[in-house]
């Protein structure tokens, strides 16, 4: 039998209309500062349609796109502006940085507060701590993806495939903290399939490809493909979909699945830092 296909992009919407509705009870709308340093076109798409969604939920629209040549030590000081203003709500440096730039110092002079990107060193403990912050999006997002669809995570085995901070790593401790047993694979694994097998719930993130294939997955289990790659025959993830949709109970697909839950998840920080 073939998988219920998990529609990321109805579940996005759906928590965005419960953000607007949040959003319109609090007393100041959140600002959300987007902060774009040059003219990347990849960059300036995600940008611009995370400041769309902001403003789409009620919240205002706080960008600065600054030139490719600003120097380390400038775009410190704008950093240091944002966290000191208090209609800044939450603060999103636009990832990857010209080269020139030192992205990790920049990121880690983010009030952790602001920080709706969860990227700082201090949200990355707050989470390994299980303590209240702000999470990284996409690994938050599967979480609601599978609350969504009502899959539990308690005592299930979830394998992640990937160990990078922005998912693998916080993914793994999201799923802890919601009391999984929970593997990691990475580069290193000696037998990646035979891992994923184990799975209840297996998320792959290891930016390969159609890596996950059938045979590396348990029948009946959720397959979530955070991964997104641009083919010749459209876009496709870390997930063979067509084979591995025909053993999983639940899988999502590419593009559609992981992907606008991120941006969703982006606005939910926004506002729940607005409230710390
Ligand atoms: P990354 O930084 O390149 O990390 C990849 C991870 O996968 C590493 O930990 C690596 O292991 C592991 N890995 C590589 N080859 C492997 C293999 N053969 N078997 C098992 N593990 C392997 O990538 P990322 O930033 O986490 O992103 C992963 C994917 O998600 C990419 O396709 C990216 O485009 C996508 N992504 C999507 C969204 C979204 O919104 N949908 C957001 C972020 C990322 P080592 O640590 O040993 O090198």
């Amino acid at each position: 039998m073939s998988a219920t296909v998990i529609d990321g992009k109805a579940v996005a919407r759906t928590v965005r209309e419960r953000l607007a509705r949040e959003v319109a009870e609090l007393p100041e709308p959140p600002g959300l500062a987007t902060v774009l340093v040059g003219d990347d076109p990849a960059s300036a798409i995600y940008v611009s349609s995370k400041r769309k969604q902001c403003a789409q939920a009620g919240m205002r629209d706080l960008h600065q796109h600054l030139p490719g040549d600003i120097s380390q030590a400038k775009l410190a000081v704008i950093i240091d502006h944002l966290n000191a203003d208090p209609a800044v709500t939450g603060i999103l440096l636009q990832l990857p940085l010209p080269e020139h730039l030192d992205a990790a110092e920049l990121v880690a002079r983010i009030d952790p507060d602001k920080d709706v990107d969860g990227l700082t060193t201090i949200s990355a403990g707050r989470l390994a701590q299980g303590g209240p912050g702000l999470r990284p999006c996409t690994p938050s997002g599967v979480i609601e993806l599978l609350d969504a669809y009502e899959i539990p995570i308690e005592g299930a085995h979830a394998v992640v495939v990937g160990r990078s901070e922005l998912v693998g790593k916080p993914q793994a401790q999201l799923l802890l903290q919601r009391n999984a047993t929970v593997t990691i694979c990475h580069s290193r694994t000696r037998d990646v399939d035979a891992e994923c097998r184990r799975a209840d719930i297996l998320v792959a993130a290891a930016g390969i490809p159609r890596l996950v294939g059938a045979s590396a997955v348990k029948p009946g289990a959720t397959v979530i493909d955070v991964g997104i790659h641009r083919t010749d025959s459209g876009l496709c993830g870390d997930v063979d979909f067509d084979a591995v949709r025909e053993v999983a109970g639940a899988i999502t697909p590419v593009p559609g699945g992981v992907g606008p839950m991120t941006i969703a998840m982006l606005l939910k920080n926004t506002v729940t830092a607005a409230r710390t």
